[in-house]
């Protein structure tokens, strides 16, 4: 991402000491997207072929090539699917119109409960798309280390620059919980505790 564009934080001078561990960690991307339906017409008797329909759907994996992931609001029996589509695979869609990826994720959901497309649509009220790799405050899903950087990328990109730069953040954690929201928490109370102990 250039400097000065939209999300884009510049160090000056720049932080030289950094650019080893950052060529050894990447993100991954991911889209997740919603549906909101006016009815939940997989919880119907008979649908799918069985008496009771998918009414306890809770997760729906398959090999879609598009959006293979799919979990209902259960306990909710909300008329609302969600999906994602995460790594490789999600990197098709990034920067395509919300409408194409509505698209697609209406294709695949059709494919996967054998039903056609247009029936999904029928149904369709609404839906929602962030693209966490188009997003300029995000660029991606999550942190992942790539062949050769093991623990250390992460711990070299924590390390504090002088006594007065500290980072945080789950591509900081070199704890094996990169990648999650705790690995996130414990990387600032870790920097916190830095700076408190710094002259
Ligand atoms: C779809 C998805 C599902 C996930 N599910 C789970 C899950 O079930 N469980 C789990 O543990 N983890 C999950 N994660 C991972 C988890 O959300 C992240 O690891 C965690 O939120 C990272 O926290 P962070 O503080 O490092 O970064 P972020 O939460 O990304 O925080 C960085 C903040 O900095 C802001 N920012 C960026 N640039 C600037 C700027 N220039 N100026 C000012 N502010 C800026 C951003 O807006 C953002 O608020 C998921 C992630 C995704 C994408």
């Amino acid at each position: 991402m250039p400097p000065h564009s939209p999300g884009a934080v510049s160090f000056v001078p720049a932080l030289d000491m950094k650019r080893e561990c950052l060529s050894q960690l990447a993100m991954g991307s991911a889209v997740h997207l919603t549906l909101v339906f006016r009815e939940a017409f997989w919880r119907e008797p008979g649908f799918g072929g069985t008496p009771g329909g998918l009414k306890h759907m809770l997760f729906l994996f398959s090999e879609n090539p598009w959006f293979p992931t799919w979990w209902s609001k259960l306990p909710s029996t909300a008329p609302v699917l969600s999906s994602w589509c995460a790594g490789p695979r999600a990197q098709q869609y990034c920067g395509q119109p919300a409408a194409v990826l509505e698209r697609k994720a209406v294709e695949a959901l059709g494919a996967i409960l054998g039903v056609a497309a247009e029936q999904v649509t029928g149904q369709l009220l609404a839906s929602h798309v962030h693209d966490w790799q188009a997003d300029p405050y995000c660029r991606g899903g999550y942190s992942y280390v790539m062949a050769g950087g093991a623990e250390q990328a992460q711990r070299q990109l924590a390390a504090a620059v002088a006594g007065t730069l500290f980072f945080a953040g789950e591509a900081t954690d070199f704890h094996g919980h990169h990648a999650t929201v705790h690995g996130a928490m414990a990387s600032g109370y870790r920097a916190a505790a830095e700076i408190l102990n710094s002259d």
